[in-house]
This record gives C-alpha cells, sequence and structure tokens, in this order.
C-alpha cells in the first residue's frame, strides 16, 4: 500500500479526519482538487483585498477545541480567533436598524423595544437553549448519528437528547412561533434557517437554538477564514501528514467489496485500505465509486437526496467605511415572505428582486484584510441553479445589479458609490472551483427526512474502507458540523482498522 489512508478533498471535514488519523500514526495523504486548502472556509486576495471564499464566521468554537484536544494541541496556538460583537445588525424593510450584542441582557433589552412579551420569553428561550445546546445536540456533534443503531447508542448516553428530541420533528418555523409572538423578533431570529439553506418551514426545529448559541461567542479568524483550515493544515502536518495540491481524484478504486485507493484525474493511482470522502455524497457514489457498481438500494437512496441549493456570493472592494452597525448584517423578509421565495421564486428558477440577504463586514473585525481606510464587504443570499431567465455566466452582471439595487431599494443602503472593485461567484464558479454539484452550499439538503441517521452514513454501506465526512454527512453543512464529521469518520476507521 501507498499509503494507511487517502483523503479526497482538504475541506473541513477532510482535514480534521486526517489530522487524528496522522496523530494515530496512519500514513496519510490528502489529495485536494485546487491549490489550496479549505474549500468552502478559505480565502484569496483580490486586488489588494482579501475576501472569504464561503464562510464568514465561527460559533460552536468548542467543536474546533475538541479536534485540537483530541490531537493532543491547544487551539490557540493554530488559530487566532477574534470575539465578535455585537453579533448582527438588522435592516427592516421599513428602514429601522438594530442590532443583538452577544450579552443575554443586552439582547433582551433590544428585544423589548418591540415586545415586552418576547422580552420576558428571551430569557425562557435561552435557558432552553442553553440546555438543548450544551447537554442534548452540541454534545453528540462529534459523534457518528449514522445508523439507527447508533442515534439510539447516542440517545441512551444522552437523556436530554431524549427531552429535546421534538425539535428535530418539529420544524423551525413552528418553534421560533411557539417561543416569540411579534413579527419583528421573529424575522430576526430567521436567518438561522437560512444558515441551513432551508426555508423556515423545511428547517429541522433545533436549528432555532443557534439564535442562543450565538450568544455564547461567534468569532472571525485573523488573516481571514482560511486560518482555519490552515491551523488544523498545520497540525496535521506536525505529525508528518502529506497534501497534494491539483490532484483531482476521478475514481474510488475497489474490488467490489473493499476499496483499494483512488485514481487520479491524470491516471496516477494510489493504493490505500482507507478512502476517506470530503466531497458531496452524491458526486462520490454516482461518479466516484460509479454508479454501476452501486447495489440497487444504495442507487435508489442516493439518488433520492437533493442537493442543497447554490449560494452565489458578491465580493466588494470598498474605498470607505461601510454603514453598517455589525461584522453581520441581516437585511431581513418575515418568515411569509421566506416560504414564499422559496416555494414561488426559487422553484420557478426566479432570483427574488426582494427577501433577505446576509452582508459580512470582515474588515470590522480585522483591518488587515484590505488596504487602509478600505473594506471588504461578501453579500450572501440564496438563488436557484437553473435561472429562468438563461446562464449564471451571462448573468453575473445582472445579478450584482439586482443585488445592489435591493439594497438600495428595499433597505435603504447605498454601496455603489464607494466600490473599487467588484466579483461575483456564482453557482456555476462554486461549481467548477469547488466541484460542488450544481454549486449546493451545504453538500446535500438538510431537511427533516434527510438528517441525522437519514443522512449519508460517516462509514460506507457500500463499500468496506470507505468513510464520508463534510457537509454532506452527519450533522450537515457548517463549520463546527464538518469538522465534528471529521472526527466521526476518523473514530470509525480508528477502531474498525485498530
Ligand atoms: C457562501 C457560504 C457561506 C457560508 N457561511 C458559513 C458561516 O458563516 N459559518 C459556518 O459555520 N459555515 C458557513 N458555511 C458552510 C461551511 O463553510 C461549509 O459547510 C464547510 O466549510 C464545508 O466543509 P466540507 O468539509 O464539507 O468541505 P468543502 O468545503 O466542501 O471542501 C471540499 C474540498 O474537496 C475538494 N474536492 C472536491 N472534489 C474533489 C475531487 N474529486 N478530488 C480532489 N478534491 C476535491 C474541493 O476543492 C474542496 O476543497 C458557508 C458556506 C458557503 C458556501
Amino acid at each position: 500500500m501507498d499509503y494507511d489512508a487517502v483523503v479526497i478533498g482538504a475541506g473541513l471535514g477532510g482535514l480534521s479526519s486526517a489530522a487524528v488519523l496522522a496523530k494515530n500514526g496512519y500514513k496519510t495523504l490528502i489529495l485536494e482538487n485546487t491549490g489550496q486548502v479549505g474549500g468552502c472556509c478559505s480565502s484569496y486576495d483580490y486586488d489588494g483585498y482579501r475576501f472569504d471564499i464561503g464562510a464568514s464566521i465561527v460559533e460552536l468554537d468548542w467543536v474546533i477545541d475538541g479536534l485540537f484536544n483530541k490531537v493532543g494541541k491547544k487551539t490557540e496556538d493554530y488559530i487566532d480567533f477574534i470575539p465578535i460583537d455585537p453579533i448582527y445588525g438588522f435592516f427592516t424593510a421599513d428602514g429601522r436598524r438594530f442590532s443583538y450584542p452577544v450579552s443575554i441582557d443586552g439582547t433582551r433589552e433590544v428585544i423589548a423595544q418591540f415586545s415586552e412579551e418576547d422580552a420576558r420569553t428571551w430569557d425562557h428561550f435561552s435557558e432552553v437553549g442553553s440546555e438543548a445546546i450544551n447537554f442534548a445536540f452540541g454534545k453528540v456533534m462529534s459523534e457518528s448519528m449514522g445508523t439507527m443503531k447508533d442515534l439510539i447508542k447516542v440517545a441512551i448516553a444522552n437523556p436530554k437528547l431524549i427531552k429535546y428530541f421534538k425539535y428535530m420533528i418539529l420544524n423551525f418555523e413552528s418553534v421560533l412561533c411557539k417561543f416569540f409572538k411579534n413579527d419583528t423578533v421573529r424575522a430576526s431570529m430567521s436567518l438561522q434557517s437560512y444558515f441551513v439553506g432551508l426555508p423556515p418551514s423545511l428547517c429541522p426545529g433545533y436549528v432555532a437554538f443557534l439564535a442562543y448559541s450565538e450568544h455564547e461567542g461567534i468569532y472571525y479568524p485573523r488573516g481571514g477564514m482560511s486560518g482555519i483550515p490552515e491551523g488544523i493544515a498545520a497540525a496535521y502536518r506536525d505529525f508528518g501528514g502529506e497534501i497534494r495540491f491539483n490532484s483531482r481524484v476521478d475514481e474510488v478504486l475497489s474490488d467490489g467489496k473493499r476499496v483499494r485507493g483512488v485514481r487520479l484525474a491524470d491516471g496516477t493511482e494510489i493504493a490505500s485500505n482507507i478512502v476517506v470522502s470530503n466531497i458531496n455524497a452524491k458526486t462520490l457514489y454516482l461518479d466516484l465509486v460509479g454508479e454501476e457498481k452501486l447495489p440497487a438500494w444504495a442507487k435508489r437512496a442516493i439518488k433520492s437526496y437533493n442537493v442543497s441549493i447554490p449560494a452565489p456570493m458578491i465580493m466588494l472592494g470598498l474605498d470607505s467605511k461601510p454603514d453598517l452597525d455589525a461584522h453581520h448584517s441581516f437585511c431581513y423578509a418575515t418568515l411569509d415572505e421566506m416560504n414564499r421565495i422559496w416555494f414561488e421564486d426559487y422553484a420557478s428558477n426566479r432570483v427574488p428582486d426582494g427577501g433577505f440577504m446576509l452582508i459580512s463586514w470582515p474588515t470590522h473585525a480585522d483591518p488587515s484584510l484590505a488596504p487602509e481606510g478600505h473594506h471588504c464587504l461578501n453579500m450572501v443570499s440564496f438563488a436557484p441553479y437553473h435561472l429562468a431567465e438563461g446562464d449564471w455566466d451571462n448573468y453575473r452582471e445582472k445579478y450584482l445589479d439586482t443585488m445592489l439595487g435591493l439594497l438600495e431599494k428595499n433597505f435603504n443602503l447605498n454601496l455603489r458609490d464607494s466600490i473599487q472593485v467588484a466579483k461575483v461567484n456564482t453557482p456555476r464558479d462554486f461549481e467548477r472551483m469547488l466541484l460542488h454539484p450544481n454549486g449546493a452550499v451545504y453538500g446535500l439538503q438538510s431537511d427533516i427526512t434527510c438528517s441525522a441517521a437519514f443522512r449519508p452514513s460517516a462509514r460506507s454501506r457500500v463499500l468496506k474502507g470507505l468513510y464520508l465526512t463534510g457537509a454532506s454527512t452527519h450533522l450537515g453543512g457548517g463549520v463546527a458540523p464538518t469538522i465534528g464529521s471529521g472526527v466521526v469518520a476518523s473514530d470509525f476507521i480508528c477502531k474498525d482498522f485498530a
């Protein structure tokens, strides 16, 4: 064998599993298609500005600490996190602005401006959220839920999970509406469903508690989001781990029962009895393993998943300070409007000219990302992959204009006058850059029918020696969940190949 383990993709899931394997003495090689680590959680330099490709913030940072602890290291020796406060600024369609600080008390005071009743409920929501995140859902982020047996085992070991199980079945909208009555307050918390890539009516209920968990702290790594994968890669290399860039894997080699290694696009074969995939699970099984090699049940199962919606990203370099209040600003829509956009606009392949958008302002935390006095902004929203109006390559300029117009018309925010650099990464660009099918932002769609044991398992049931990490597996997309997924996969490997 050339290597004990080969990892396809240097996203957060692949890097995390590789770090644990290398620490445990496995001779490990990561094969990455691009020229850098991090996938959706990375940064790149453009015309003097440093932009993030995707992720713009980290929460549930203890999952990252858990990974570094597991390999006997300290996070702070590898990543310099800057705490972010306030958490969000909000723009309402009727011209109001407000922001939520990290402080629970401070947030209660802001909510009280809209509803005294919801301000009182905020305390109750925070207590429930704290228990749900710290003793139920948060505790199991690095544990496998790939099968019903795993799920039952995890539930028995974490009795609080049973108490909160109903939030895995209820939808986000009903959980939020059970706690909060005021439309402004509800809308201000709706972005959590957006973070999962689903409308409030399809998103699992437990996601609502992220509106609490952020009050335990959110962070931005100094130097850009690539600081996280680069930190994990450095720890991996400390154990002798290797990364080969510009190396696309085209095939997972097997004898039909066990993996035997991988074949690269240039024809090179690398032999290994362990292959860890950090790529979209549909691409893995249908293309790299090969549809023709799958048993009928596996073919049906993998085809039944929808890939997640894409999120075009606009990157702006500005020559002056933007009129914003926080690292993240959410130009929001009501829950009904978010549902309508999903079921009417996206379903008809239309880019909505109203709706919601997240603006991230990384130079608020780290001015070194832009020339002195200048600033970087990222604007993210969702959009369909197929466009009624043609192809994304031709729609790029129109998209930029539509989104800037949306900010001006609906939220009274003018950015145009200070734009020095503008770049749009369309869903087609994400597909070309990271080989994400349809530019999918979070691997597979994360609705209730595609969560936990219903998501592709971290230990493949089709081929022995094949393991899955990243956004397509339990717990889905996000910096912390994908790092947790890497730990789950490597734990399986260490057990199976002890
Ligand atoms: C626009 C956007 C905004 C986001 N915002 C946030 C946020 O603020 N906070 C948060 O927590 N999360 C956020 N996320 C989600 C988070 O960034 C991702 O869920 C996470 O980084 C995905 O990690 P992954 O392990 O699935 O790997 P990926 O990031 O998907 O990386 C996979 C890697 O595999 C490589 N690859 C693919 N195919 C091959 C092949 N055949 N051979 C070799 N290499 C291959 C790719 O080049 C890539 O580097 C955001 C994502 C996006 C896209």
